[in-house]
């Protein structure tokens, strides 16, 4: 299996060789030369797998250059029940005929991040150690995805984590679970400032080619190949647990931001998976329903960008999206070098009334949005029919999903995080407290450990310098 550009412009290259990278050199997103295609007999055979050995199966199709014993082996210490609460890691929770929930956020953050990123967080630190290099993950977060990238990196060697988030404007649930780990290869850093002026910190350090080759620095953000192809997996998980037979179809609905969650599904459906429908669930910010309604990518400002109750799917871009135009255009890599250079020079592109966009009930994909007052009546809704409390982005999931129902086929919802993160919106929709995990209990009155820094890039710089070389010398 060999990565090549979504534009054409990268020498094919191997897994491990794309692993620990961002954007490929010419700007685009990796994927691979062709997808796996997965025949009725494998498919049969994969069914009775446990979570883990069904991981390295999808995964051994990816990364072929990692030998097969140690992929296992990576895959067996990821998906444990101590790990993720429950042997099945993915369990399916059936609230009606034909509905039910893929729970997919019983990992240590409590979101769907962490079925991806702990799996990224064994795969970094064995090809580091086997390359004899180091890295310097930087990162900005409001949330979700900077705890999850803590909480899968924590302890690993050869790792450190430099992680950007706004002083005083995360939550008091999230910022005690980042801010009380007490792990040496972990630096909080709060920044006084909003979330962009983090991103724009980091964005400055990683321009910055000189500083970046200097101290290793990296990412793991939602573009990450591995992520995806990890994620692939509980597609095949769900449809094990709603079907008997593999004559059956299913579709999914995904609370989606930056498109990674479901392009994961469509993955999973090009190697064969049977899939109906895919659903894309946005909120108010609905960049991605507008383009599959109209055709239209129109990406948003920040300033047009909306704060809702269902944060982490305030995106105004959808950074994995390219990599399913790439496929929508049957890999035409120069048609997609010139969709994103429209991009740069009009903000948009259209591909409405093209052959391509006419064709694409072909991939599955139908979408919808729903705003504040959607989520709030569905997740009343949820626990009056069903007795089941659900987060925002879930009810978003739940609420658009709806609409898209098909008789006898099963609709799995992807529940993405526990309501347990969200309390205000739950509160303001059941009058209660959410429930919350026993290891959880009290986590803010913990001890907390991070460094408040104004947004400075040259102060960053210098601190990123000095932890690493202190702790090179401890
Ligand atoms: C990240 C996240 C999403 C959006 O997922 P994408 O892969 O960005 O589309 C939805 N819900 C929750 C809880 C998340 O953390």
């Amino acid at each position: 299996m060999r990565y090549v550009s979504t534009r054409g412009g990268m020498p094919p290259a191997t897994f491990s060789e794309i692993l620990l990278g961002g954007l490929a050199p010419d700007g685009g997103l990796v994927l691979p030369q062709s997808y796996p295609r997965i025949d009725d007999a494998t498919l049969t055979r994969w069914r009775a797998l446990p979570y883990a050995e069904l991981a390295f199966e999808v995964l051994r199709r990816y990364a072929d250059d990692i030998p097969e014993a140690d992929l296992r082996e990576l895959c067996a210490r990821t998906y444990t029940a101590q790990v993720f609460g429950a042997d099945d890691i993915t369990p399916l929770r059936r609230l009606d005929t034909d509905l039910h929930l893929l729970r997919l956020s019983n990992g240590p953050t409590l979101a769907f991040k962490d079925v991806a990123m702990q799996l990224l967080g064994n795969l970094f630190e064995y090809v580091l150690a086997r390359d004899g290099r180091e890295l310097n993950i930087l990162g900005a977060t409001s949330g979700d995805t900077g705890s999850a990238a803590e909480y899968a990196m924590r302890g690993k060697r050869g790792v450190r984590v430099f992680m950007l988030s706004p002083h005083g404007r995360m939550s008091p649930f999230q910022t005690a679970q980042m801010f009380s780990l007490a792990d040496p290869n972990i630096f909080n850093i709060a920044v006084q400032g909003v979330f962009d002026d983090c991103q724009d910190m980091v964005k400055a350090v990683s321009g910055d080619l000189a500083f970046k080759e200097r101290w290793a620095i990296g990412t793991v953000n939602s573009i990450n190949w591995a992520r995806v192809v990890a994620q692939v997996v509980y597609y095949f998980r769900g449809y094990f647990a709603a079907t008997a037979s593999n004559d059956q179809k299913v579709s999914f609905a995904v609370p989606s931001g930056n498109f990674g969650n479901v392009l994961a599904g469509h993955i999973a459906r090009m190697m064969g998976l049977p899939i109906s429908r895919l659903v894309v669930a946005t909120n108010e910010n609905d960049v991605l329903d507008e383009f599959f309604r109209t055709g239209r990518y129109r990406p948003r400002s920040s300033a047009e960008t909306r704060q809702t109750s269902s944060p982490s799917m305030d995106i105004s871009k959808a950074s994995n999206f390219e990599r399913f135009v790439h496929d929508l255009l049957a890999g035409a890599t120069g048609q997609v070098a010139g969709l994103w250079k429209d991009l740069e020079t009009r903000g948009e592109f259209d591909l409405s009334g093209t052959p391509e966009f006419a064709g694409i009930a072909d991939f599955g994909f139908v979408s919808g949005r729903s705003l504040h007052a959607d989520r709030v009546a569905t997740i009343r809704d949820t626990m009056q029919r069903y007795g089941v409390v659900v987060d925002t982005h879930t009810a978003d999931g739940l609420f658009v999903a709806r609409q898209w129902r098909e008789p006898g086929v099963p609709m799995l919802c992807l529940e993405t995080a526990q309501p347990a993160k969200f309390a205000d919106t739950i509160r303001e929709a059941l009058g209660v407290e959410p429930p919350r995990p026993a290891a959880y209990q009290g986590i803010e009155a913990h001890a907390q450990r991070f460094t408040l820094m104004p947004a400075d890039v040259r102060l960053l710089k210098q601190y990123i310098a000095e932890r690493v070389v202190a702790s090179l010398a401890a």
